[in-house]
Formats: C-alpha cells, structure tokens, sequence
C-alpha cells in the first residue's frame, strides 16, 4: 500500500473509532440541505439516519385524508396516537428511507406541494409533537445516530453529542427545493417556493411548543455557496473533535 493510501486508510480508522456512538443532531430551516448531508454523514459513519420532517409529512398526509381540523387538537391527538409511522432504509446503497403510513408507502405523497403547505399547521399542535417526539426518542436510543429536524438539538435530544444548526440563504434554498420539485414531477414557480418556504419557517419559529431554534453549543454551517461534500466533512469534522 502507498504512503498515502495508508495514510487515508489511518485517517478513516480514526474517525470511525472517534465517532462511535455519537448521536448527531442537524436542526435547520427549510430547503436548508440537512437531509442530503445528515443522510451522507450517516452513510460514512454506518450510523442510522433519522429524517423527523418525513414523519411529520407522513402524518400530515393521513389528516388531510381524514379532513381533521388543524386546530382540532383533540381529534390530532387521538389520530396521531393510533398512527403507524415507519422509515425503512432502502435495500440500495442510496441511505435514502421510504417512509410509510399505516403500512402504505407515500414516499412519493410525502413531498407534494399539497403537503408542503399544510405541514407546519400540523407539526405545531402539542399532541402531535409530543407523540412524534417519543417515537424519534425511541428510534434514537441505542445511538450511533444521525436525526435532523427543527427541535432536535432543543427539544428531542438536547443531549445530543453533536449539534448542528445547517443554515443557507433564502435563494439558495428556494432554487433547491425548486430543483427538487421539478425532478418529482411537481410543476410549480419559484416564488411559490420562495412563498412556501417563508410561511413554513415562519410558522416554525414561532410556534408555541419545540419552535425551530439554534441551541446554544450548536455549531452553524451555511450551505449556501459550499458543494455537499465540503458541508459534509465540514459536518464530519466538527463531530470528530467533539468525539
Ligand atoms: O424537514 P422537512 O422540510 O421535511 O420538514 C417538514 C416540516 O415538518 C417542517 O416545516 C416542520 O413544520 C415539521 N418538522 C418539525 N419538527 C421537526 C421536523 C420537521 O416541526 N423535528
């Protein structure tokens, strides 16, 4: 093996080695990146990656369904309550999930524009949190453990080792999104987008129970103007000296 190989090979060993057993937290807004770079650190480090905004989409999808008020909390609570929600790794190498709903499959509703606007009026009813929060306690206990969300690092798991607030600017996030729509087949304009993004942070900001916030201690990225790869390490980096 050459010198530099081996010297790759050491360097990969190490990080391993420091980083077992972390749980990672990666909080943001929306359009921000964080699955793509949770799911790439999560694939590196052989960790589980926990995408908490599929659950509440998955949810969102079965109270449109049943036509629930968003401000019914009651009916929220019950129907959240008798709920199955489930992320399984794809069999590929992706580290993508498919998520699913009472056994069905909505990986592809999940992300419709329809969802897209109606989310965050689901996502801030107490009931809702405090059933979904459990359930990403739960699938986070054992560690070794990427979660991204809006409350991770303040609400779901404030011990989390590594915290990360992922952050970039509006455009960029729009263009994304925007990009992202399109590939899925959903026909909509750029400032819809830029509209439904604005609507949706604000909303999670300033809800009353577990808003979108970064904690103190929470390390901030801008993956404005970087490539994934470059968040990723800068990501990877950060977790290994707090190992
Ligand atoms: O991350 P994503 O854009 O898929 O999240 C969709 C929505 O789910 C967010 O806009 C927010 O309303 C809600 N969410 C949340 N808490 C989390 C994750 C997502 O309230 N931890």
């Amino acid at each position: 093996m050459s010198k530099i190989n081996e010297r790759i090979l050491q360097n990969l060993l190490r990080s391993y080695e420091e980083l077992a057993g972390q749980t990672i937290a990666i909080d943001g807004p929306a359009g921000a990146g964080k699955s793509t770079v949770a799911r790439e650190v999560a694939r590196r480090l052989g960790y589980l990656y926990l995408d908490t905004g599929a659950m509440y989409r998955a949810l969102t999808v079965k109270v449109l369904r049943e036509q629930v008020a968003f401000d019914d909390e009651a009916t929220l609570a019950q129907l959240a309550a008798r709920t199955a929600i489930e992320l399984r790794p794809e069999t590929d190498e992706s580290g993508r999930v498919r998520v699913f709903l009472d056994g069905e499959d909505v990986t592809g509703i999940i992300r419709s524009p329809a969802v897209n606007q109606c989310v965050s009026l689901v996502s801030r009813s107490p009931s809702v949190r405090r059933v979904l929060a459990e359930l990403q306690r739960q699938l986070a206990r054992g560690g070794r453990v990427v979660v991204e969300g809006r409350d991770i690092a303040s609400h779901v798991l404030p011990c989390a080792d590594c915290k990360i607030f992922l952050t970039a600017s509006l455009e960029v996030r729009a263009r994304r999104r925007h990009a992202d729509l399109a590939t899925a087949g959903f026909a909509v304009t750029l400032e819809s987008v830029i509209a439904d993004l604005e609507h949706r942070d604000d909303i999670d900001s300033r809800r009353e129970v577990a808003p979108l916030v970064q904690v103190e201690g929470a390390h901030l990225v801008d993956n404005s103007e970087r490539p994934v790869s470059e968040v990723v390490e800068m990501v990877m980096e950060y977790c290994r000296k707090k190992g």
